[in-house]
């Protein structure tokens, strides 16, 4: 396996979107990375999420392996669990040839948080008390999010756990948002990529990496950010 560290992605701010730019090299650093999940507004009537493809590859022995810990820093019970569980999913991440590993001195650290403190580890940029965020080697996650999900969101809650950890995560592993609209064919799966906390749209809740998306991390040409 190989292991990338140190590395520094270039990441967009608050819930911004565009297409996917700054392809750059591997080992290359640059600016410090911040990626928003937003939340807000009406609820549509909720939906099954998406069944995911049939089957999926491991991880390969080529695999870039990603360390990280997870810390919970309010009473929210089984949050390591379902972290653990996301990211070493077959449907996950692995399929673009990453291996997510826990590991108590990891560079990289997933944090379920209350608001306040969230906003603090987001910092220089405004979380508002609502959204998750990926800042650095930091993913902290919304604890009331957690517990709830938001009114846009459309599976259970169980499902936008999954993707609230792919999504952010993904942000790690330098992927970042679609451009608008992020539900480009109402009723087909969402990108996990997109904005899906709020802005659904009509397409269908999906925590897993579309093949698009495992195709275009895969390349494994953009930075991780930094440790
Ligand atoms: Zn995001």
């Amino acid at each position: 396996m190989t292991y990338i560290g140190h590395l520094i992605s270039r990441a967009g701010t608050t819930c911004t979107t565009g297409p996917q730019s700054g392809v750059s090299q591997a080992m290359r650093w640059m600016v410090a990375a911040l990626t928003l999940v937003a939340g807000c507004s009406v609820s549509p009537p909720p939906v099954t999420a998406p069944s995911p493809p049939a089957a999926f590859p491991s991880a390969s022995p080529s695999a870039v392996r990603v360390l990280y810990r997870v810390e919970v820093r309010t009473d929210v019970a089984d949050f390591e669990a379902v972290v653990v569980s996301t990211l070493s999913d077959p449907r996950g991440w692995q399929r673009a040839g990453f291996s997510l590993v826990r590991s108590a001195d990891a560079p990289y650290v997933i944090v379920l948080a209350e608001p306040d403190e969230v906003d603090r580890l987001c910092l220089p940029y405004d979380t508002f008390g609502l959204y998750s965020c990926q800042n650095g080697p930091v993913v902290a996650l919304n604890a009331d999010r957690w517990r709830t999900a938001t009114p846009e969101w459309t599976g259970d809650l169980a499902t936008y756990r999954q993707m609230l950890v792919n999504h952010e995560f993904g942000h790690l592993l330098g992927q970042r948002h679609p451009p608008r609209p992020q539900c480009p064919v109402p009723g087909e799966p969402a990108l996990v990529m997109s904005q899906q906390s709020t802005e659904l749209n009509g397409c269908l809740p999906n925590p897993w990496p579309l093949p698009v998306e495992v195709t275009r991390a895969a390349q494994h040409d953009l930075p991780l950010s930094p440790p």
